[in-house]
């Protein structure tokens, strides 16, 4: 913490200006906090010194509370943040708060607490802590309302989304808003002189909260919290403790807000959604490869195959700025995929997320090729063709012969042994997997396959550009259905079960729906197409033969054609242009008729009984997973499943739902489906890692 004191010229005031200095963020941890109270109380105790500016070292004001801190005694140690803010609203001398790059959570907190504010016009000002299950717990819910009204108050607080400064301007939060930051700090001082000579000391908590019928403000932000996000306790906290800044008195308010967060921080909801927070840092870092392994260069790339995945891939790379050649088998699957790239363009400008010009830029580093001859000059190249060992292997020998040296080829491939696909190169070492997951524009998840040969750099290349692209990256080992899909077989594999031995598919999808999964695993396999999972059947069932699936899922194939959502006809019906999922009568006579065929006694299963099930079958081959190697760490799979497979963020994926009911639970109940008569008690074998971990929670 500097501090140091200016005179103006011509003034005879004396500023301290006192910076937030702990790099990168500014995170307001302990040690932060008693070197901040330490130069504030030297800043009232020095005669000279008639007001104070506060402002952030390096490239903002303060992300915020250390959220490391948060299961630690630390946050709460004295001076916690709620001292340090009275500490400055209380104190005898003005502190104006100069703002630029962001002020987050306890960083808003602080400023909040400041006598007034001077930003930079384009400063991100957010209280997030609701993303992370909790509220705002050092004035936020009181001093923002006060200052910014109930609306904005209400709007910021329950969101958790950031709003610029100069969308915040006019109201009494900023003080000032300034175009150019270089005169943050003297527009800062400035005011604080002004505030310094004429003793102004304004307190956002003696004001009060200005409001237009909040009472049906109030009730239409709980309405749609209820609707929209029903397992959210924190949202529902957040309007409480903003309500309570017009009904209760300030200290009041501040009590009851403190026990709400109190509250929130021991909430299952918000344990989940912590873990996943640093799940998803933790993601990142790859534990048998050096932290200064270095990293290729990726200026440009290529795409082969325009397809579904292809477009959406090549639109990822060009919304990061990353010059793409896409390369197709024929000039009509060619200008198919430009097409459907411009098209989705369209549609976000349509939208307003992107303008014309945004848009021309993009698609003016798109370069439609036909010749393989083209791509000799990129630094890597992402194959989606068809998912045939063949057609790929064909692709990769053409690359391979073009690719300059040290050009990293990746496969979007879905299933295939990218070992054995690497082995058709004279390139192993810079062959990888990308796996994205459709739609790929939009979806956040990318599993990034090592190879055998894979080398270090290349891995840490991808993982950087996956960064660049803003997906959420988790890397994967070479196996059937590496993480993601390896698991949702063994789910959809039980789902099959449920419904030979008494469930209907509406049921099984409204019970994980109502536990909070996005889709369950009938209107999935709709969405996905029913022919893909039947064909992976097949082949799993050719090369694993002992294997068990149910037939039902193949009937409905076979002999009811229903491939699901692109038909209008799957598990489900579908009225044209809606994805409205009604359930089908043809689907379930077959399933009756198919249990009488097969003498399978239905009964009444429970909804408690399918989410189990369901849960489980995720859970027991999530640990096989770490069991063979196939992903670093348990974190991970919640991390693919949380952004890739719609599971609820608040119960934090698999894993580490699984680890809050209990292993010993989890493994009494295994063991009772195992016993079911109608079960294939193989499916039930609890993974080795599975058993270690319950016996170490022990
Ligand atoms: P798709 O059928 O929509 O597209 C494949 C494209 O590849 C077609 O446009 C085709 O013309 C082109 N192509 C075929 N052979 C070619 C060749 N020799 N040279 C150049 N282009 C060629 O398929 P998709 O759904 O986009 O899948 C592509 C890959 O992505 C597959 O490996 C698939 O397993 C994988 N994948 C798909 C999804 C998904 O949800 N669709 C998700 C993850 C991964």
């Amino acid at each position: 913490m500097q501090e140091q004191a200016l005179k103006l010229e011509g003034s005879r005031a004396s500023i301290a200006v006192i910076r937030i200095d702990s790099p990168p963020v500014n995170s307001l941890g302990h040690a932060t906090r008693t070197a901040l109270a330490e130069s504030i109380q030297a800043a009232h105790a020095a005669k000279e010194v008639d007001a104070i500016v506060l402002i952030g070292a390096g490239k903002l004001f303060s992300a915020g509370a250390d959220i490391r801190e948060f299961d630690r005694p630390e946050v709460w140690k004295s001076p916690d943040l709620s001292e340090l803010i009275a500490l400055i609203e209380r104190g005898p001398k003005p502190v104006v708060a100069a703002i630029h790059g962001m002020a987050m959570g306890g960083g808003l907190e602080l400023a909040l607490g400041c006598h007034a504010r001077v930003a930079a016009h384009n400063a991100l000002l957010a209280l997030p802590e609701v993303k992370l299950g909790l509220l705002p717990g050092a004035g936020g819910t009181q001093r923002l309302p006060r200052l910014a009204g109930l609306t904005r108050a209400l709007d910021m607080i329950v969101s958790g989304e950031p709003q610029t400064a100069a969308e915040l301007q006019g109201t009494p939060l900023l003080d000032q808003v300034i175009e150019h930051e270089d005169v943050l700090l003297p527009a800062a001082v400035a005011l604080a002189e002004q505030m310094g000579e004429h003793g102004e000391r304004p307190m956002a908590s003696a004001r009060t909260v200005t409001a237009e019928n909040a009472d049906l403000q109030l009730a239409a932000a709980r309405e749609q919290v209820a609707r929209r996000t029903p397992r959210e306790p924190a949202k529902r906290r957040c309007i409480d403790a903003v309500e309570a800044s017009l009904l209760l008195p300030f200290e009041a308010a501040l009590e009851r807000e403190l026990a709400y967060f109190h509250e929130l921080s021991a909430s299952s909801e918000s344990r989940a959604l912590r873990h996943l927070f640093f799940a998803e840092r933790t993601a990142a870092s790859i534990s048998d490869i050096p932290k200064d392994t270095p990293v290729r260069p990726i200026h440009s790339a290529a795409v082969v195959g325009a397809g579904t995945m292809g477009a959406g891939i090549a639109q990822c790379l060009l919304d990061a700025g990353i010059p793409v050649k896409l390369l197709e088998a024929s000039r009509a699957a060619l200008d198919r995929g430009v097409a459907t790239i411009t098209r989705q363009y369209q549609r976000a400008r349509d939208k307003g997320r992107i303008d014309d010009a945004r848009m021309a830029a993009r698609l003016k580093l798109l370069t439609p090729v036909l010749d393989y001859a083209a791509l000799g000059d990129v630094d890597i190249v992402i194959e989606a063709v068809f998912e045939q060992f063949d057609v790929k292997s064909k692709v990769f020998q053409a690359l391979d012969a073009v690719m300059k040296p040290g050009a990293i080829l990746a496969t979007n491939t879905s299933m295939l042994d990218i070992n054995r696909l690497a082995a058709t190169t004279g390139r192993t070492g810079d062959v990888i997997g990308t796996h994205f997951f459709s739609p790929a524009h939009v979806m956040r998840l990318l599993e990034v396959v090592r190879g055998e040969q894979t080398r270090a750099d290349v891995l840490v290349t991808v993982m950087r550009l996956a960064k660049k692209l803003g997906k959420t990256a988790v890397v994967a080992r070479v196996c059937d259905g590496f993480i993601g899909n390896r698991m949702i077989e063994q789910y959809l594999r039980q789902a099959g079960f449920l419904l030979e031995e008494g469930a209907t598919p509406s049921q099984v999808d409204r019970a994980v729906e109502q536990f909070g999964l996005a889709m369950g695993p009938f209107r999935m396999s709709d969405m996905a197409g029913n022919d893909i999972g039947y064909d992976i059947r097949k082949r799993r069932s050719r090369e694993t033969p002992s294997l068990f699936y149910s037939r039902i899922p193949d009937l409905l194939v076979e002999t009811l054609d229903r491939k699901g959502q692109k038909v209008g006809r799957g598990w489900y019906d579908y009225q044209e242009g809606s994805y409205q999922a009604i359930p089908s009568a043809e689907v379930d006579d077959m399933i009756v008729q198919f249990r009488e065929a097969h003498n399978l006694l239905a009964r009444q299963i429970s909804d408690e009984e399918i989410v189990k099930r369901l849960v489980y079958a995720l859970v027991n081959e999530g640990y096989r997973i770490l069991d063979d190697g196939t992903a670093q760490r348990a974190s991970d799979i919640d991390v693919a499943y949380a952004t890739g497979y719609g599971f609820p963020d608040t119960r934090g994926g698999p894993m580490f739902y699984a680890d809050e009911v209990g292993l010993d639970k989890v493994l009494a109940d295994m063991a009772v489906f195992a016993r079911n008569p109608q079960a294939d008690p193989a499916f039930w074998v609890p993974a080795a890692g599975l058993l270690a971990r319950a016996e170490a929670q022990r």
